[in-house]
């Protein structure tokens, strides 16, 4: 008799906690089933503690969930959905070297802050508490997060999960890929997942796994490292299911932001001045409302 599935959650939560779970057998799939009467896009399966699991999205919320592969009825995947005009969206051509993807909505605020990699010690608390201070509970805001960033900072990773389960924080986990490779002086052609050592498809599903045995949903929301991209690693990223976003307002380079703007700033105390500028604008009043990442291109902001 397998547990409910209510108690294994709570099970896997406490084995979260202890950096216990284990995932293995982490691969891409792409089927679909319906599950509780809507229909739900299988995109990874895996075993968690030994027992098959899917890592799903709706197709029209855009909500990710980590399911138990059982009794699952198959059934043909929508023609359209939401997810998939986004998909095609974030991938169509042409395909600029710095910010391809999503860069901004028809409407609303989204605030995006990256954790790349850093020797830092802390992290930008100040940002996050004031988001909690100035704003209706959960305050939206996505992170794209690497796993070198959550396996140096412990700590901040653990307030970040304390944060989502008091509820303060909506926290979107996005992939922002788990090495985030980067070599100063070196010509972005180069760089980045650019960069001769990179394997772009174990990069992304390694820090899936790792936000998994965190007991963590990842999202379909990717950025990549230094906004730099190709073609190729587009079409990769989107073969993976991943939505790519770049940005329109990263606040640090002087770009404003407007309605609809994808705002950047770097959540790990790599670019204070983004934060300073995002904090400016908050005391001015110049941040109404901030909107998850799954509401882009949602009919009320068309
Ligand atoms: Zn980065």
């Amino acid at each position: 008799m397998e547990p409910p599935i209510k108690t294994f959650t709570i099970l896997l939560l406490l084995l979260s906690s202890l950096g216990a779970v284990s995932v293995t057998h982490y691969k891409p799939t792409h089927f679909c089933f319906r599950q509780e009467g809507t229909v739900l896009e299988a995109l990874r399966s895996f075993q968690l503690q030994g027992r098959p699991m899917l890592l799903t999205v709706h197709p029209e919320t855009l909500k990710t969930r980590v399911l138990r592969e059982n009794d699952i009825h198959r059934v043909p995947c929508p023609a359209d959905s939401r997810y998939h005009r986004l998909l095609r969206a974030a991938s169509a051509p042409p395909h600029p070297l710095q910010n391809d993807g999503i860069t901004h909505a028809q409407n609303g605020l989204y605030l995006t802050t990256d954790l790349c990699p850093s020797s830092k010690k802390g992290f930008e608390q100040r940002l996050y508490e004031a988001l909690i201070d100035r704003f209706p509970h959960p305050v939206p805001v996505t992170l794209f997060i690497t796993k070198r960033w959550i396996d140096k900072h412990p700590n901040a990773f653990a307030q970040f999960k304390s944060w989502k389960e008091k509820g303060d924080l909506a926290i979107t986990w996005g992939n922002h890929t788990a090495w985030h490779h980067y070599h100063p002086g070196k010509p972005m052609r180069e760089n980045f997942v650019l960069s001769p050592e990179e394997n772009l498809t174990e990069d992304v599903l390694t820090l899936e796994k790792s936000l998994l045995e965190h007991g963590v949903t990842p999202s379909i929301f990717f950025r990549f490292p230094g906004l730099v991209s190709d073609r190729r690693s587009v079409e990769t990223v989107t073969r993976l299911g991943l939505i790519t976003i770049g940005s329109n307002a990263w606040l640090a380079k002087g770009q404003r932001p407007r309605p609809g703007s994808i705002i950047l700033v770097h959540g790990n105390g790599n670019e204070p001045k983004g934060v300073d500028l995002f904090l400016k604008m908050l005391q001015k009043g110049e941040i109404p409302q901030l909107y998850p990442l799954s509401g882009i291109l949602k009919e009320k902001h068309k």
